[in-house]
């Protein structure tokens, strides 16, 4: 049985970045770039005041005190937006406003907060001492020409739309949202909002998975329910090779009603078929056509927790996101966890406590409990083996928020 790294190298072998297309600002939010964000201009482009405050030039200031101000003819004033048109010679200086172009002249700029009014009418009276560069921002020091200020393969978050917009970008180059057609498997399955029947439950993995495929970056397509007969699977299946990536829920174990890999390998071929992990073993990998398809299992922790392992990486790969996995951190065990056979994804609670991040199971741990997933803010990776490890342990764990 494959491991569940042998098993995400396959995957993400197969994946490769979607087109690049150009959205607006305004539609950047959540996307991956596409291509490097070069810097076509320095910021700022010019030397400005960081305070309110007067425009100086700071050999003018030597010895300057509360006590023994020194007095400065008062020239004019540049608030931002303006251009001082003169420059400030010896013995003068410029009322100045954060973020105005430093007037030609002066090279430091003393607070307002230092000043008093001069002696004569039009003076100031400068309280204090100012190196040469005090309270300027020089031009260029943010950002240099041709910097690269985002990176290819990034996601844009407030931040990187607010560095866009300061270097004059309207738009940005990000990768095509995968489509990914979503079909749940099984006889039992009835809509939300439909009566159940006898024998029914309602259909909540193509919700799941369609919710999970939008926090991924896709765009899903839920198709409809694929009953437990391979005529039903052959034309579901066919509706879906218009998709970047089909997901499967249920159908895929060894039932005489799990016919999943059967018509998979007659409409295109199977790449590998159960990892070794829990929940989830019965994952299968493979494709319909040229489209890949991954079959997840039917029980919804395990169809959540393979998502989250197998299918949000290989759509994190075709939007070109580096890296296309989930930070993995280390947390601290709140309590005993027993080991297995099969490599254990344990859905925790994190809280920080005590310098450390403890980690505290989502109670029972059945892979039919949807329970399992909610408030689950991490999968705690338990390691294969005999025995239990001890609470207050620390092991890694894959960061689901
Ligand atoms: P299967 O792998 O098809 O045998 O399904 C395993 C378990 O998951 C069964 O108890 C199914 O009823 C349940 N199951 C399968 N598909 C879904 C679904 N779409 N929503 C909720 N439960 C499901
Ligand atoms: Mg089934």
């Amino acid at each position: 049985m494959l491991s569940v790294e042998e098993a995400l190298a396959q995957i993400l072998a197969l994946a490769q970045p979607l087109a690049t297309e150009q959205v607006t600002l305004a539609e950047a939010l959540g996307r991956v770039l596409a291509a490097d964000l070069v810097a076509p201009l320095a910021m700022p482009p010019f030397a400005n005041s960081s305070m309110d405050g007067y425009a100086v030039r700071a050999g003018d200031l030597a010895g300057a005190t509360a006590a023994s101000p020194v007095s400065l003819r008062l020239i004019g004033e540049v608030p931002a937006g303006g251009v001082f048109a003169g420059a400030v010679m010896p013995g003068t200086t410029v009322r100045i406003f954060t973020g105005a172009p430093l007037p030609d002249g002066a090279d430091a700029v003393l607070e307002q907060e230092l000043t008093a009014p001069g002696p004569v009418a039009a003076s100031v009276a400068m309280q204090a001492t100012a190196a040469p560069g005090r309270n300027v921002r020089v031009a260029g020091s943010d950002v240099a020409l041709g910097q690269r200020l985002l990176a290819r393969g990034s996601v844009i978050h407030a931040p990187e739309v607010a560095m866009a917009a300061a270097v004059g970008a309207a738009s940005l180059a990000v990768t095509r949202r995968p489509r990914v057609a979503v079909i749940a498997t099984g006889d039992e399955l009835v809509a939300p909002g439909q009566p159940l029947g006898p024998g029914q439950i309602y259909n909540s993995n193509a919700p799941l998975l369609a919710a999970a495929v939008v926090e991924a970056g896709g765009v899903p397509v839920i198709l409809p329910v694929a009953r437990d007969r391979a005529d039903d699977l052959r034309a579901r299946f066919a509706e879906a090779q218009a998709a970047d990536l089909v997901l499967t829920s249920g159908g895929v174990s060894v039932g005489d009603y799990d016919l999943v890999r059967q018509i998979m390998d007659e409409m295109g071929g199977i790449n590998f078929w159960r990892v070794n992990v829990r929940p989830g073993k019965p994952l299968a990998f493979g494709r319909l056509g040229a489209v890949p398809l991954l079959g997840l299992p039917g029980n919804p922790a395990s169809s959540a927790v393979t998502f989250e392992l197998f299918a949000r990486p290989f759509i994190r790969a075709l939007l070109g996101a580096l890296p296309p996995t989930r930070p993995t951190i280390t947390v601290r065990l709140a309590m005993a966890i027993p080991r297995g056979d099969r490599r254990h994804y344990v859905r925790a609670q994190l809280r920080y406590e005590d310098g450390t991040v403890l980690a505290t199971p989502t109670g029972d741990q059945g892979s039919h409990r949807i329970a399992s997933l909610l408030g689950a803010d991490a999968l705690v990776i338990i390691a294969e083996g005999a025995g239990s490890i001890a609470a207050g342990t620390a092991v890694p764990a894959l960061l689901l928020r």
